[in-house]
């Protein structure tokens, strides 16, 4: 397997994206599974995932809960809904609650402080992870210092031109990318990512999304599959292909040996057997859901997303049953990235 080996060139990089060829394909996935295996064995981290409001003053055109889409029905827990929903987490074993949500204003920092402060107080050794987009420097300190110690923000195409094409004029890249040099300075484990085969992406973009991973040395990178959400303007063009997917998150594997990377819900939602492959690409984290079953459908981020209907038991049951039957070992830990030993970040 030495053609797997460190450094990979560009011509390397863009066979694997672009390759049509299940057995070269099975080959990299092998050799995404030995390279987890030795930084992280069998094991498959376990986070809860709170959707806490939909509601969001960003437009991003692939984005179901965009501001635009006047057929959302808003929803906002308050925070002893989600206080209530990490008391669910605890008794099932989590010990990293991640907070997901749009760019929500009614969330200043004062208001997310408080909430983090009252999480922290309760549950002092668990993990709690932010998801609410980009914010200032002095926001992202704010909540730092609340008690957040994970930050994602998918940087979600590292292409220039291609995130244009995505986002609306008032957002760019190099703010974005800046967010999470930022996040990374504070002193957050920061998790970027990006979807696979938005429109207008080019395997060129895939590549250019590979080398910002390796500058930004993240400590987690979520790779799902864009899937259409019939109220936004990308309705009507064609989802990210599961193959396609599960070769980037081999790849992120092999590039990034010690970094986490879940088997998203995206992929679960473009196959019933989605998360478990892409365990089996080199995937070593699950995000069941915790949030409230009254509001799940209403974070309609693409169409059809499943485990809209279940009870957060069930969500961690199913869960650790598929993991045990593809071969993997559930872990209810922290499950801190080992990327934390030795990473150096790159601009800093
Ligand atoms: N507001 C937060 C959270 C965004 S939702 C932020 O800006 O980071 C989390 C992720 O869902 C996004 O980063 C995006 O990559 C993904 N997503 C949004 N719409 C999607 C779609 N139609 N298909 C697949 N993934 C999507």
């Amino acid at each position: 397997m030495a053609q797997f080996a460190a450094p990979f060139s560009d011509d390397f990089l863009l066979h694997y994206i672009t390759t049509e060829d299940p057995a070269e394909a099975e080959k990299l996935f092998a050799a995404a599974r030995k390279i987890r295996s030795r930084h992280y064995g069998e094991d498959v981290y376990f986070r809860g995932l709170i959707e806490f409001t939909n509601h969001c003053k960003n437009d991003c055109r692939y984005c179901g809960i965009r501001k635009s889409n006047g057929k959302v029905e808003r929803y906002r827990l308050s925070p002893e809904e989600i206080l209530h929903c990490c008391r669910i987490g605890d008794l099932l074993g989590y010990r990293t609650f991640v907070l997901q949500g749009g760019e929500d204003p009614w969330f200043t920092d004062e208001r997310m402080a408080g909430i983090l402060c009252a999480i922290r107080r309760n549950y002092p050794d668990h993990a709690i992870t932010l998801s609410i987009g980009e914010r200032s420097r002095e926001s992202y300190e704010a909540l730092f210092r609340a008690g957040a110690d994970r930050y994602l923000l998918r940087h979600e195409t590292a292409n220039n031109g291609h995130y244009r094409k995505l986002h609306p004029p008032a957002m760019s890249l190099a703010e974005r990318k800046q967010c999470l040099f930022t996040l990374r300075e504070i002193g957050y484990q920061v998790g970027a990512g990006f979807m696979v085969g938005a429109p207008f992406q080019t395997p060129e973009c895939l590549l250019e999304d590979l080398r910002f991973l390796e500058e930004l040395r993240p400590h987690m990178v979520g790779i799902g599959p864009f899937i259409p959400q019939g109220d936004t303007p990308f309705a009507k063009y064609p989802g990210g292909s599961l193959q396609l997917t599960l070769r980037m998150v081999a790849l992120t594997r092999l590039l990034l040996p010690k970094t986490l990377i879940p088997a998203t819900t995206a992929l679960g939602t473009i196959s019933p057997d989605g998360r478990e492959r892409g365990l089996m690409a080199g995937a070593n984290v699950v995000m069941p859901n915790l949030s409230p079953r009254a509001v799940r459908k209403l974070y309609a981020l693409y169409d059809n997303k499943i485990c809209t209907g279940d009870e957060a038991a069930e969500c961690r049951l199913c869960m650790e049953g598929r993991i045990r039957n593809s071969g993997f070992v559930p872990n209810m830990a922290r499950g801190d990235s080992a990327m934390e030993a030795g990473a150096a970040p790159a601009r800093i």
